[in-house]
C-alpha cells in the first residue's frame, strides 16, 4: 500500500459507505451534503464520525424550529412566552429523567456537555474524596478530579491500569477500593462505552463493586447513551453524564443526573442569578446568599432552553425507535466495516477486550505503514468520507493499546504533525442512527 492522493485507499464509494446495508433508522440532517474530491467531481459526504459529534436528527431540528418563534426567558417572566419556555425547559428535564430511568429524588442538571457535567461533579466531591479512574478513560473523565477546585478540597486520584477483560476491570477496581483507607469518601468514574474501541464496559458489575466498598460511581455515558438504554435504576450508578451533540442534538447542552445530596451540599458550580434563592446586603457591606437546593443551584444564568428542548426531543426519538433496532443496525454496520477491511492485512483494529467484544458503533484501527492522519485525509479527499484520526482525547489508552508511547504531535484528538509518515495515530470510524 502506498501513500498517494491518486491511489484510492478503498474501493468503496462514499455514498455506499454511508448506507452499507439496511436503511438508517432515523433521518438526520446533512445526508445530502456534497463535497469536492481531489480526483475531480464531487460526492455525497459520508459522516463516519458520530462519536465526536452526531448529526442532528431531522425531528430534533423540526421540534426546535417549531418552538423557536415562541421562546422567552425561563423562570423569570410572567408573560405567556416566558411561561411557555419555562414549561418546555422543565418538561425537558422530566423527559431526560424518564430517558435515564431516574430514581425518586434524583436530580437532572442541564450543563454544557459531558466535560462540564463531570467538572460539576468534581466541584461537588466531599472533602478528602478518593477518586478511582481507569487510565483508559476519555480525558473528560480523567482530568476533572485533579482540577484545582477538587484538589483544594483534598481530592486524590488513583489511576487504574487498563484491563484486558471486563472481569479484570471489576477485579482491578475491587482490589483498589479494598486497599483504600475507608475513612475517606470515594468515587469511581467509568465510561459505559469507550470512545476509542467502542467496547462496552461492565457498568453494573463495577457499580456493585463500588457500592460494596462504600464508594459511589458516576457513569460517563457520552458514548453509551446514543446507542443503548441507560437506566440509573438498573445499572445502580449514582450519576450519569452525557452530551447532547453526541445524542443527535445540537452542540451546547449536556446532562448530569443522579443523587441530589452531594450536589445540594456543594457550592454552586457558577455563582449568579437563577442559582440564588435570596440575596441580601449585610450590615458590614458584604452579601448574604441563600442558594437553591435543587438543580437550579448549579444552573446559574439564563438556561439553554432550546438546547434542553433539543436533547429531550432526541431522547424521545431514540426511545420511540427503540435501542434494539438501533443496536441491530449498528451491528450490521460494524460487520460491514470489518468485512470491508478484512482483506487489508495492514489494518489492525484496536481493542482491550478482544475483537468480538460487544461494542457500540465505534471502531478504531491503525494501518501499518500509514500515518493515521494521512490515511484519514486521503479518505476525505478521495472519497468524501469523514473519519477521526489521532489520539481521541485518550492518550493513556492509546499508549496502552499501541504499546509504548504514541506520537504526541497534536493535542487531544488532533492529528498533529507526527514525522516520518508512519505515525501509529489511529483512525476511528463511528456511526449510528442516521448512517
Ligand atoms: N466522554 C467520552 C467517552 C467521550 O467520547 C467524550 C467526547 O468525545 C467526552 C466524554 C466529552 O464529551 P464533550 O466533549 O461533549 O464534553
Amino acid at each position: 500500500m502506498s501513500v498517494s492522493t491518486a491511489t484510492p485507499v478503498s474501493a468503496t464509494p462514499a455514498a455506499d459507505a454511508a448506507a452499507p446495508s439496511g436503511r438508517a433508522p432515523l433521518p438526520v440532517l446533512g445526508r445530502d451534503v456534497t463535497v469536492p474530491l481531489v480526483t475531480g467531481g464531487e460526492v455525497t459526504y459520508a459522516a463516519l464520525d458520530y462519536a465526536a459529534s452526531a448529526p442532528a436528527l431531522q425531528r430534533v431540528w423540526d421540534d426546535v424550529a417549531a418552538y423557536a418563534p415562541y421562546y422567552g426567558s425561563v423562570h423569570r417572566g410572567a408573560g405567556h412566552l416566558s411561561q411557555l419556555s419555562t414549561e418546555l425547559f422543565e418538561n425537558a428535564r422530566r423527559t431526560v429523567a424518564g430517558f435515564l430511568d431516574c430514581r425518586d429524588g434524583d436530580q437532572v442538571v442541564f450543563t454544557r456537555s459531558t466535560t462540564d457535567s463531570l467538572n460539576l461533579l468534581a466541584t461537588a466531591l466531599p472533602d478528602d474524596c478518593r477518586v478511582f479512574v481507569f487510565e483508559t478513560e476519555h480525558h473528560a473523565a480523567l482530568l476533572p478530579w485533579g482540577s484545582p477546585r477538587a484538589v483544594g478540597r483534598g481530592a486524590r486520584v488513583t489511576l487504574l491500569d487498563a484491563p484486558d477483560s471486563p472481569e479484570r476491570a471489576v477485579r482491578t477496581l475491587e482490589d483498589a477500593l479494598a486497599a483504600r483507607d475507608p475513612r475517606h469518601p470515594a468515587l469511581v468514574c467509568v465510561t459505559g462505552a469507550s470512545n476509542v474501541t467502542g467496547e462496552l464496559w461492565p457498568v453494573r458489575e463495577l457499580a456493585a463493586a463500588a457500592h460494596a466498598h462504600g464508594a459511589r460511581i458516576v457513569l460517563d455515558a457520552a458514548q453509551l447513551a446514543p446507542h443503548h438504554a441507560v437506566s440509573l435504576r438498573a445499572l445502580d450508578v449514582d450519576w450519569v453524564a452525557f452530551s447532547g451533540h453526541k445524542l443527535y442534538a445540537p452542540f451546547g447542552t449536556g446532562v448530569l443526573a443522579g443523587r441530589a445530596d452531594w450536589l445540594r451540599e456543594a457550592e454552586p458550580y457558577l455563582a449568579g442569578g437563577g442559582a440564588s434563592r435570596r440575596v441580601a446586603r449585610r450590615e458590614d457591606g458584604g452579601v448574604d446568599v441563600q442558594w437553591h437546593d435543587g438543580a437550579a443551584r448549579h444552573e446559574a444564568g439564563s438556561p439553554n432552553v432550546i438546547g434542553a428542548h433539543a436533547v429531550a426531543s432526541a431522547c424521545e426519538a431514540l426511545t420511540e425507535t427503540g435501542f434494539d433496532t438501533l443496536a441491530a443496525h449498528e451491528e450490521r454496520l460494524i460487520r460491514t466495516v470489518r468485512d470491508g477491511l478484512a482483506d487489508v492485512p495492514e489494518v489492525r483494529f484496536l481493542s482491550l477486550f478482544g475483537d468480538d467484544a460487544p461494542r457500540v458503533g465505534v471502531l478504531s484501527f491503525v494501518v501499518d505503514g500509514w500515518n493515521g492522519s494521512h490515511f484519514a485525509a486521503a479518505l476525505s479527499a478521495e472519497y468524501g468520507i469523514g473519519v477521526r484520526d489521532g489520539l481521541f482525547c485518550a492518550h493513556p489508552l492509546l499508549r496502552a493499546l499501541l504499546g509504548g508511547a504514541p506520537h504526541h504531535g497534536g493535542e487531544c484528538g488532533d492529528p498533529g504533525t507526527a514525522p516520518g509518515g508512519t505515525s501509529p495515530h489511529a483512525v476511528r470510524v463511528s456511526f449510528g442512527a442516521g448512517t
